[in-house]
């Protein structure tokens, strides 16, 4: 395959930018083969506790109703679990129900389709419904891979040992316990399905590295795994026939007098027409808060992530576990402002780039973990001083062109062709230039508590996917979300397809609704918002947005 001719666009950089380049080059024939030092734990602490944006106060309020009353978290999602509900005031007939189902599954990503193939294999009637259509979610855009401990040198307790320290201890065991333990099942299950995996001419998956993980165990399709992943999910969904109502959003659950989980009010998201569904089991499947834009950080996450999952929950009485935690991917795209917050896949990372600073200096090993590599590199901008100057703040170098010279030519049009393709619109070929990047908000480490059963507190209320909270502890390591998407969408159809007969639906109600609203009064709060969000307030080129934007500079 002939390679691909990018028309490098040579006023693209700035005359600073282009000079800090001159610093990369003149120091990476030394870096290439140079053993970065690992940070200490005691280091590590050190910068997670003075530069991530969890440990900054002031992004964060103490909610003061509900199940997690006294606890904090971002004060945008604040805003959200104490809003007011979209079905108040407005008359929705409950008893009277338009659509009638065993198992109801709010959201098409990879967790929701998952979890209704499952479902359907349990034999009892299923149907998705989704804010956009089905694949409009964050699976779709997942790039670098997903884990699993199949090869000799690995093992599920490694997988465990791995994510274990990566979410800093606080996973739920037995969650974390059936990710590892399931994967390389997972795995095979996807590839029996037709996902197509990067394979050696033997047929042996490859498999490399990320970001905290001690063997090579990242299964990827390129850089568009998740596209892959989605592809043939969603086509198994349409061939086995199951019922997709999509454009419709869930904006509130239906709990019958016994206080089971028996539906959803729906949303036309174009006429806004509201429907009702009944169901036995619901699935929360709805994926994360990127959209909410959290302290003013731009995200890698689709238009559809605004974290509605969490507020129908909780509204129902549904606890949430570490919602104050969250992901800023260390390399989010910080020029061109076109792209900005969009995901530089860790791959990049694993294949070789480094992460250098305005003087050509390696300053940190790249592949520390999330929260570690982009608190690093908030404290190289912030406190070093040591950034590239750009027009919305300062970013940091990723040395892509040590990817070739590690691997080859032709390395990154082999191993990450969307990422160069991208590059590539604006006239910047990676190949030859670094590129700039600075963390972007990329995942939601917390979510609804559920059992390994995929159960909330509330019965009938199962969870899953970037909607659950407890598998990854407080950071996730990459990988382990595609992986968490696919074993929990799974064991989340299965357990609510068995939990289907054996329930008998009471009195359809609303009232938890009412009483939330009760609540939100006795306690004196007065609701900013309408919620669920569904969409984000703005569009692009929307002015409004433009003043958002204020990640790389002091104030953040
Ligand atoms: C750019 C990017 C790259 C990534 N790369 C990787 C990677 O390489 N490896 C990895 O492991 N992880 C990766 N991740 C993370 C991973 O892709 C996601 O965490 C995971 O796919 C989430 O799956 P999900 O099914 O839970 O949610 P999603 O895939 O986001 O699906 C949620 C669905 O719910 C719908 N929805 C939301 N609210 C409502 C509502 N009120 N009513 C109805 N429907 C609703 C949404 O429209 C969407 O269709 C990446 C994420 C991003 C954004």
């Amino acid at each position: 395959m002939a390679a691909l001719e990018i028309k490098v666009n040579p006023d693209v950089f700035t005359q600073e930018m282009l000079d800090s380049i001159k610093k990369v080059e003149a120091t990476r024939p030394s870096r290439i083969g140079a053993d970065l030092r690992r940070m200490s734990a005691e280091e590590k602490d050190d910068v997670l506790r003075h530069f991530h944006p969890d440990y900054r106060e002031d992004g964060f309020s103490v909610l003061r109703v509900g199940p997690n009353k006294g606890e904090k978290v971002p004060s945008e999602l604040a805003d959200l679990l104490e809003g007011k509900s979209r079905v108040l005031g407005v008359s929705v007939d409950v008893a009277h129900p338009d659509y009638d189902t065993d198992v109801l599954i709010i959201g098409g990503g990879g967790a929701g389709a998952s979890a209704a193939i499952e479902a359907v294999n349990g034999g009892v009637r299923t149907m998705i419904v989704t804010k956009l259509r089905i694949g409009d979610a964050n699976t779709m855009m997942a790039e670098g891979g997903i884990q699993a401990a199949d090869k000799p040198n690995d093992s599920p307790a490694i997988h465990y040992l791995d994510a274990l320290g990566g979410g800093h201890f606080y996973n739920k065991p037995e969650l974390l316990r059936k990710l590892v333990m399931e994967a390389p099942e997972a795995i095979q299950w996807l590839n029996g399905l037709g996902v197509m995996f990067d394979k050696d001419a033997d047929g042996t998956m490859v498999t490399t590295h990320g970001g905290g993980t001690s063997r090579k165990r990242m299964h990827a399709c390129a850089d568009y795994s998740g596209a892959e992943i989605m592809r043939v999910l969603r086509d198994e969904v349409i061939n086995r026939g199951i019922q997709i109502v999509d454009f419709t959003a869930a904006i509130e659950l239906v709990l019958d007098d016994r206080g089971q989980c028996a539906g959803a009010v729906l949303r036309n998201m174009e006429t806004g027409e509201l429907r009702v569904a009944r169901a036995k089991a619901v699935i929360i499947a709805t994926g994360g808060a990127g959209r909410l834009h959290y302290q003013g950080f731009p995200t890698s996450n689709h238009y559809g992530a605004t974290a509605d999952g969490l507020i129908l929950g909780y509204r129902a009485g549904a606890k949430l576990l570490y919602a104050d935690t969250i992901q800023y991917h260390p390399t989010g795209v910080a020029y061109p402002e076109q792209m900005l917050g969009a995901l530089v896949t860790e791959k990049v990372r694993s294949c070789g780039a480094q992460l250098v600073n305005v003087d050509g200096e390696a300053f940190m090993n790249p592949l520390e973990t999330r929260d570690v590599t982009a608190a690093s590199i908030i404290r190289e901008c912030k406190e070093r001083g040591k950034g590239v100057p750009t027009p919305l703040g300062s970013a940091i170098w990723l040395d892509t062109p040590m990817i070739e010279e590690i691997g080859g030519k032709g390395t990154i049009e082999k191993r990450i062709p969307g990422m160069l393709r991208m590059y590539s619109k604006f006239g910047m070929d990676m190949r030859l230039t670094p590129i700039l990047i600075y963390p972007t908000l990329h995942y939601q480490n917390g979510g609804l508590d559920v059992t390994d059963k995929s159960m909330t507190n509330i019965p009938g209320l199962f969870v899953a996917g970037e909607a659950a909270g407890g598998v990854h502890g407080r950071n996730r390591l990459m990988g382990n979300s595609l992986l968490d998407v696919i074993v929990f969408g799974r064991n989340a159809g299965k357990f609510a397809s068995a939990y289907v007969p054996g329930v008998k639906l009471g009195v359809p109600t609303l009232s938890h609704v009412e009483k939330f609203q009760a609540e939100l009064k006795a306690a004196g709060v007065q609701s900013k918002v309408e919620s669920p969000l569904l969409l984000p307030s703005y569009t692009h080129g929307n002015p409004k947005f433009a003043d958002t934007i204020k990640w790389g500079h002091a104030e953040l």
